[in-house]
């Protein structure tokens, strides 16, 4: 327990300093002088507060990282400087990996070994693995044949340029890991960044933003703009001097971000929400399969977009995985995320808390059957009960819509020929779970399955190798992995008559 205890005591510290926006390697407050207030989740009380960055602040961090692009130490570095800088960027967050635990722990509520074994390691290896890709971008040559120009001679090749200046506005989920899925590909291709975090959650970015200054990061590569969606993060999506945005957050406010970027029909991505189905077959191991369903949905206290909310058990094992993954879910701990032996802590926000109580009380109206969970725990900060609802269908919200919070709908069926088409009932088309031990039968339902990601006897498995993203209305594009690489690049097509 030592380092976690003296990771909470820097970030402690960190607490206690003015936080201000990044613009153009200098840190400054908003022009109009306004702050907003961060909160701790478990408590409930304001532990800090940020810059509350709005359209003129978005305007300089716009100019300062055109400015980088165009005429800097950024655009005249060589990828394998690129690289090594990222790699540097990876050990530093290693080198601080407690103290950005627990700075994930107080501001988003996540238990601190959580975030300590998932959220910081793979952020600094997602920075890695993308350093490694800064070497490796490369177009293709081309024999062409020009059929009106029989007689002429051509050198054709395209070649991969960054995209520009992408503005990346992110969600209060996995806060230091979203920031790092999409700097470390923008990084790689050489583009420059404003980004901004969401406002429950802008702690561990603005540290990050440090830590890549300390790593060698030239000024206005990266800024960053605290403050809020609808004045930050709509100046964001609707500027002039971005060349991209991408984004992580609900559905409804990636549409949002679509109309906005048509003004000047800048490149999009999009990460939005789920409501993915997590299928158990009778064949399944299911002393795996119970705590890999109630993981599915309870990791994160079920903020995930990726989430298995929507458990699929045949008919004949309906009963014991019910009560397993029940059983899981009452005996797992809640508590403060910093507090030793914390399973789950709390809900993001005051308004999260309201949302999923609110899906929860639809269920009740709508005569779900609550198996267990159904409240919030304690009337201090925003915990909710791990919670398993039996009973719904399409039609009930809490079967149709994402919850977002730890809220799984148990629904049994008869046959693996049922699964697709109720798997597949939804809007969005994010990730799905498979248990059986029938590797025929996983095999032919992985195609029909309409989801970014297919695990097979796991769950929430995720690696910077890994492209994941949606299908549907989960979201347009993919993050990590090569495919990222070609997100935030354009292809320029070069045909030279020799
Ligand atoms: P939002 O989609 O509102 O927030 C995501 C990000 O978008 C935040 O940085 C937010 O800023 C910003 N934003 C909000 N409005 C705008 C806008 N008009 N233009 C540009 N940026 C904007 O999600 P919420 O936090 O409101 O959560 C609501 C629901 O969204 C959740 O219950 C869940 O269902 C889903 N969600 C999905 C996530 C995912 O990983 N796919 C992550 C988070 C939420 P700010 O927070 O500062 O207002």
């Amino acid at each position: 327990m030592a380092t976690t205890i003296e990771g909470a005591s820097v970030a402690a510290r960190f607490l206690e300093q003015p936080k201000r926006l990044l613009i153009d390697g200098e840190w400054v407050e908003a022009r109009h002088g306004r702050t907003l207030e961060v909160f701790d989740p478990a408590l409930g009380e304001v532990i800090d507060h940020v810059q509350d960055g709005d359209r003129d602040d978005v305007d300089l961090a716009v100019t300062a990282a055109r400015k980088a692009l165009e005429d800097s130490a950024w655009s005249r570095m060589t990828a394998s400087e690129r690289g090594r800088l990222m790699w540097k960027i990876g050990e530093i967050i290693y080198e601080h990996a407690d103290e950005l635990a627990a700075i994930e722990s107080l501001d988003n509520g996540k238990p601190v070994g959580v975030a300590r074994a998932a959220d910081v390691p793979l952020a600094a290896d997602l920075f890695q693995y993308m350093g490694g890709w800064a070497t490796k971008i490369f177009g293709h040559t081309f024999q062409i044949s020009v059929p009106y120009t029989p007689d002429a001679q051509y050198h054709a090749y395209t070649v991969k340029e960054p995209i520009g200046v992408v503005g990346q506005i992110i969600p209060w989920n996995f806060p230091l890991l979203m920031a790092a899925w999409k700097l470390g590909p923008a990084l790689a291709t050489g583009c420059t960044v404003v980004l901004k975090p969401a406002e429950q959650t802008p702690l561990s970015v603005l540290r990050l933003a440090e830590l890549m200054q300390e790593a060698g990061l030239p000024d206005g590569v990266l800024n960053v703009i605290t403050g809020f969606g609808e004045t930050a993060g709509a100046a964001v999506a609707a500027h002039p001097g971005i060349d991209k945005v991408a984004f992580t957050g609900s559905t409804e406010v990636g549409k949002m971000i679509v109309k906005a970027a048509a003004g000047d029909l800048k490149r999009v991505t999009l990460e939005l929400g789920g409501k993915s189905p997590n299928v158990v077959f009778a064949d399944a191991d299911l002393e795996t399969a119970i705590p890999g369903a109630a993981n599915a949905i309870f990791f994160n206290h079920g903020q995930c977009c990726c989430a298995g909310s929507r458990l699929y058990i045949q008919h004949k094992v309906y009963d014991d995985v019910l009560a397993g993954v029940a059983g899981k879910a009452e005996s797992i701990k809640l508590g403060r995320g910093l507090d030793e032996g914390t399973e789950m802590g709390p809900l993001v926000s005051a308004e999260q808390l309201e949302r999923v109580t609110g899906f929860i009380e639809s269920g009740k109206v709508e005569g779900i059957r609550t198996v267990t969970g159904g409240r919030q725990v304690s009337p201090n900060g925003y915990f909710v009960a791990p919670t398993v609802l039996d009973g719904a269908g399409p039609g009930n919200k809490v079967y149709d819509e994402e919850i977002f919070g730890p809220v799984v709908t148990a629904i049994p069926f008869k046959e693996p020929e049922d699964v697709p088409a109720v798997a597949n009932e939804t809007i969005y088309g994010l990730a799905a779970g498979i248990w059986t031990n029938d590797i025929s039968k996983a095999h032919r339902l992985i195609p029909q399955l309409k989801a970014g990601t297919v695990w097979v006897n796991t769950y929430n498995v995720f690696d910077a190798a890994l492209p994941f993203g949606g299908y549907k209305q989960s979201g347009w594009g993919r993050e990590m992995g090569e495919e990222v690489i070609h997100e935030y690049t354009e292809t320029k097509s070069v045909c030279i008559a020799i």
